[in-house]
């Protein structure tokens, strides 16, 4: 009850700021707006992206209670064709709006849940002329509303109440948080051989995270002991392999958003420089006769889809299981990685067959060995 209470002053006061002429500050103008839910994380996500006609550095405040979020867009000046209030999913956020100040842009969102800074994450993308596209400054913020998904794998099922107590140090109570930027810096290699590159091995999910439950195994498991195969393959083929884990644990944090997580897992690749992220899964669905073989990629550079389609085609080889193709998806470590990436979802564990050949030895090096030869293959094509 305090704390609502606290939110009239507040809100009064935000109402009674001048809302006064700008053209004096403002040289960067914000040209567009999109907001669209995303569900490509364990935990869905309402992702805001402004474009903006040159660089800037955002701020992001949350107030005391933890319903109001705001990212400052400074010497900024909304276009007059930009509109000032959005929808979204209703679960993750109440309302988004912009507002133009003297010193700037506020993008407001008003959440129906407290967050704190830990479920809100603010980061620029730089323009790209060649692919027609401005700088942008990127909003996304967890979904509070307890229904977890889990990796949008063939539907949309919720998998229960989670548990999750996110009991990390978190600042609020209108303190600024440093926003990092990321540049998307494009330096791997394309040359033949597995010798010398650095290729990372994502296992999926992890410690408080189990991902898919099969009728006796947890896909975390899968993931890591399939991982770890391919890590000494490679290791002996002369590569060098970053692990996101080797044991079972989170990568971020127990119980943590779903963004930290992915995000710590594209940080290890992109801090690495690694030429190749693979991202290792085992798939789920409601019916037991689901099954098969898939790889995802998402085009952000011209070599993800190689890379996808020839560890593809080796694993079909080494598997009886159906083939379910590649495919693109928005998964947020395609889209995070700065290298050509692939997310493989090798079986269904809600498959008894599958859940049983999965949890063997023999299977388990099958795909370990079938993804090191597609790696190779996928440089001794240079990556076409
Ligand atoms: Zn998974």
């Amino acid at each position: 009850m305090l704390k609502k209470l606290c939110m009239i002053p507040l809100l009064a006061i935000a109402c009674l700021l001048p809302l006064v002429s700008v053209q004096a500050a403002a040289n960067t103008e914000i040209t567009s707006v999109r907001v669209a839910t995303r569900n490509d994380a364990n935990t869905p996500f309402v992702r805001t992206v402004l474009d903006v006609s040159r660089k800037v550095t955002p701020r992001l405040y949350i107030d005391k209670s933890g319903r109001y979020v705001t990212v400052t867009l400074p010497n900024t000046k909304i276009d007059k064709n930009v509109q000032k209030q959005y929808d979204a999913n209703s679960n993750v956020v109440s309302r988004i709006w912009l507002t133009q100040r003297s010193s700037g842009t506020d993008l407001n969102i008003k959440v129906p849940r407290q967050v704190t800074a830990q479920d809100v994450k603010v980061f620029t993308l730089p323009g790209d002329k060649k692919a027609n596209r401005s700088d942008r400054v990127v909003v996304d913020v967890n979904d509070k509303s307890g229904k977890v998904k889990q990796w949008k794998h063939w539907g949309n099922e919720s998998i229960g109440i989670h548990s999750s107590q996110n009991t990390k140090g978190t600042k609020t109570g209108g303190s600024s948080v440093t926003v990092p930027s990321y540049g998307g810096s494009a330096s791997y290699s394309l040359t033949k051989g597995l010798k010398g590159k650095t290729i990372c091995i994502d296992p999926g999910h992890g410690g408080s995270d189990t991902g898919a439950l099969g009728a006796f195994s947890q896909e975390k498991n899968i993931t890591l002991a399939i991982s770890k195969k391919v890590q000494t393959l490679l290791q002996q083929a002369g590569a060098n392999v970053i692990m996101t884990r080797t044991t079972d644990v989170d990568v971020y944090a127990p119980n943590d958003g779903a963004v930290e997580e992915l995000q710590a897992r594209c940080n290890i690749a992109n801090a690495a420089k690694a030429d190749a992220f693979v991202c290792i899964h085992i798939d789920s669905y409601s019916s037991a006769d689901a099954g098969g073989v898939t790889a995802y990629y998402n085009s952000k550079t011209s070599h993800d889809a190689g890379l996808a389609k020839y560890i593809h085609n080796q694993n079909m080889k080494a598997t009886n299981f159906q083939d379910r193709g590649v495919r693109t998806a928005n998964f947020y470590v395609l889209l995070h990685t700065n290298m050509p990436a692939t997310l493989l979802e090798l079986g269904f564990i809600s498959n008894p067959g599958e859940e049983k050949a999965l949890n063997s030895e023999a299977q388990q090096q099958n795909f370990a060995e079938s993804i090191v030869k597609g790696l190779a293959d996928y440089f001794d094509n240079n990556g076409i």
